[in-house]
């Protein structure tokens, strides 16, 4: 059975990756996908490898509060409701937090915090509009283990967690019936780490730390994703599941 059967679904960072492989899923279960990246050109290759119709695709910086604002504007009119939000894109940029400048930690705070707050903000009416309403917030294992040189990044994504509880319990205070939940990938091949995986050295240590013994793929995150945005994941808000080959938990 379709598990997103008629229901409509925005995937931010939809372009490429853990995105690229979480639209593809999502359409396959019955969904309406609204794919939104920045990054047009990969975002028309990102629509053309959806097999289905009736797919959309936005660009948009998730940064954009202008952005979100006219955006909602365009779901409300088009679909008066919107099923479920992925809040999937980001990125890290590694360096001691001497070598961090302002700026650089400010934009990694914008893409990966800041525009998951701009997107709750303004689809919250929206997803309550749905009545079952799904948010599925993208944090990383750096949202709750730390590591050296990842600061920024470990801020940003440690926030997104704390974000996602704040977000579940409001809603389900006011009753809308929307639940929030944030997923955490250990070390998955992307096009976002694939300079690192094409390091022998960075590669071979960051395998040491994974008791599977591999790196994940974009799909493996893909079906977490799914389950937290379908109806399989009704009694859970507020959560979070680790996708990470045991990284963890040692
Ligand atoms: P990716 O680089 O393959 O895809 C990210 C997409 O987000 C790209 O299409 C990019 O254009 C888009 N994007 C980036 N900034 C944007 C902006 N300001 N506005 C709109 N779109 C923007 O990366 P990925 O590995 O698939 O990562 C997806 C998410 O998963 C990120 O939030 C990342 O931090 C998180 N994550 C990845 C890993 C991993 O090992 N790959 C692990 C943990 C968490």
């Amino acid at each position: 059975m379709s598990r997103l059967q008629g229901r409509i679904a925005l995937v931010t960072g939809a372009a490429s990756g853990i995105g690229l492989a979480t639209s593809l899923r999502f359409a396959r279960e019955g969904a309406t996908v609204l794919l939104v990246d920045r990054n047009d050109v990969a975002l028309r290759a990102a629509r053309a490898a959806l097999p289905e119709d009736g797919h959309e695709t936005v660009v948009l910086d998730v940064t954009d509060e202008k952005g979100w604002i006219a955006l909602a504007e365009r779901i409300a009119a088009r679909f008066g409701k919107l099923d479920v939000l992925v809040n999937n894109a980001g990125f890290g940029k590694f360096g001691s937090i001497a070598d961090t400048t302002l700026d650089q930690w400010r934009s990694i705070i914008a893409v990966n915090l800041d525009s998951v707050f701009l997107a709750t903000k303004y689809m919250l009416p929206l997803l309550a509009a749905s009545g079952r309403g799904a948010i599925v917030n993208m944090s990383s294992i750096r949202g709750i283990v730390g590591a050296p040189n990842t600061g920024s990044y470990c801020a940003a994504k440690g926030g997104v967690r704390m974000f996602t509880k704040a977000t579940a319990l409001e809603c389900a205070a006011i009753g809308n019936g929307v639940r929030a939940n944030s997923i955490h990938p250990g070390h998955i091949a992307t096009p976002l780490t694939a300079p690192a995986y094409t390091d022998r050295e960075i590669a071979r240590t960051l395998l040491a730390d994974v008791p599977l013994g591999r790196i994940g793929e974009a799909d493996e995150i893909a079906d977490g994703i799914l389950f937290l945005a379908s109806d399989e994941s009704r009694y859970m808000t507020g959560g979070e599941i680790v996708i990470d080959g045991g990284s963890t938990a040692q």
